[in-house]
């Protein structure tokens, strides 16, 4: 079967063969669980895990020791938001956030609600930005957390993270960011963007599903969280469970492989999404969602007035495999909240397409979309 060109790579992405190699001898001989202390293949299994733990803390600028182990994102972002409210709810229960985050996100601070958190949702403008000005007057008394998304997973759009961490640090609130979108596409610092709390995933970064990390900043200020598995006391108390050593070694790689080859990667990703927006963006039905802000360098979401994005899709899916906004929201028929929160009417975030660029597109990938892309739109044009 011949495979359509991978344009959606924010839903995820391809192992890395350089990281299913590192991974392979951690499900064969080195198969040992990371917490047997007692012989050689429980110690092996952790230095493995502790090896990738140092990988996984440079790429945000973070120590090794400030890394909890997650099963991805998803859960990252619950213990971040679940975790603090359970912590800190002597000091407040009130949580700001944004309508364009991603679901783990808003669907944890629906979650906190229940159990008695004050929840401000903020808005955006037409770009996807944050007012800061509103940010700063949400924040009340009982404030205990900001959660706002580095770069946004349908638009790529890019929030003010270092004036946002900022604000917080001002006003003595945690400052959690999703940066899954982010993370091997920016140069991120845990320090320098004032993060006290930080996910990310391994499967956006060419490193397998099923592998996550959370941030946890340990000084000025020292976070603390109540853990939301537990068990056995895994991960320095705060997340329980037998470590997945193969995904967790696969994750390490991922980002020494991401480090080392940040430079050249990016600016190939920026080159190939230029020239797909160059060759795209031709006439004023032609619209670039997040057009006018700051951007990941791999996202393009594209709005074709009056042009169904699912029969679009339909049109073009055996050769270009795209996506109308989020993995999880486009195998629904609701308009993607991040499109429609930023202003779009439904018609047109329902007419919208994310193009998601990775390592391993071509030239001539791009070359191929495009002429796919125009093909189908001038049938329905005609
Ligand atoms: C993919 C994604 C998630 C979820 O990550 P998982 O590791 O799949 O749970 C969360 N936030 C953003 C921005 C994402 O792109």
């Amino acid at each position: 079967m011949k495979l359509p060109v991978y344009l959606d790579n924010s839903a995820t992405t391809r192992v890395d063969p350089a990281v299913l190699q590192e991974m392979i001898p951690y499900f064969s001989e080195l198969y040992g669980n990371a917490a047997s202390r007692s012989h050689i293949y429980g110690l092996l299994a952790k230095d493995a895990v502790e090896n990738a733990r140092d990988h996984v803390a440079k790429i945000i600028g973070a120590s090794p020791s400030e890394i909890i182990f997650t099963s991805g994102s998803t859960e990252a972002a619950n213990l971040a938001i679940k975790g603090v409210l359970e912590t800190y709810k002597n000091k407040g229960n009130h949580i700001i956030t944004v309508a364009t985050e991603h679901k783990a996100v808003l669907d944890s601070c629906k979650h906190a609600q229940k159990n008695g958190a004050e929840i401000t949702v903020l808005d955006v403008d037409i770009n996807g930005i944050i007012n800061l000005n509103t940010l700063q007057a949400a924040i009340k008394k009982n404030t205990i957390l900001i959660a706002v998304m580095y770069g946004n997973n349908e638009t790529g759009v890019l929030q003010n993270i270092k004036k946002i961490g900022a604000i917080a640090k001002e006003n003595n609130v945690l400052f959690f960011t999703d940066a899954t979108q982010a993370v091997g596409k920016l140069i991120i610092q845990v320090e320098d963007d004032g993060i006290d709390l930080l996910c990310f995933s391994a499967h956006k970064i060419y490193g397998p599903k099923g592998t996550g990390a959370l941030y946890v900043r340990r000084k000025s200020p020292r976070v603390n969280l109540i853990s939301q598995i537990d068990g056995g006391g895994h991960e320095r108390n705060f997340r329980s469970g037998t470590l997945n050593v193969p995904g967790i070694v696969g994750f390490g790689k991922a980002c020494e492989i991401s480090m080392n080859n940040f430079n050249e990667e990016t600016s190939q990703m920026k080159c190939l999404r230029e020239k797909l927006e160059k060759n795209l963006l031709v006439d004023g039905q032609i619209i670039l969602n997040s057009g006018n802000a700051p951007r990941l360098p791999n996202i393009s979401n594209i709005l074709f007035k009056s042009i169904p994005a699912n029969s679009l899709i339909s049109e073009i899916n055996k050769d270009v495999a795209v996506s109308s906004g989020s993995a999880c929201s486009s195998a629904s028929v609701e308009p993607s909240h991040v499109l429609t929160s930023q202003g779009l009417s439904e018609n047109d975030a329902k007419s919208s397409l994310r193009f998601s660029i990775g390592r391993f597109n071509t030239e001539s990938d791009i070359d191929f979309t495009i002429k796919t892309i125009k093909k189908a739109l001038a049938k329905f044009l005609s």
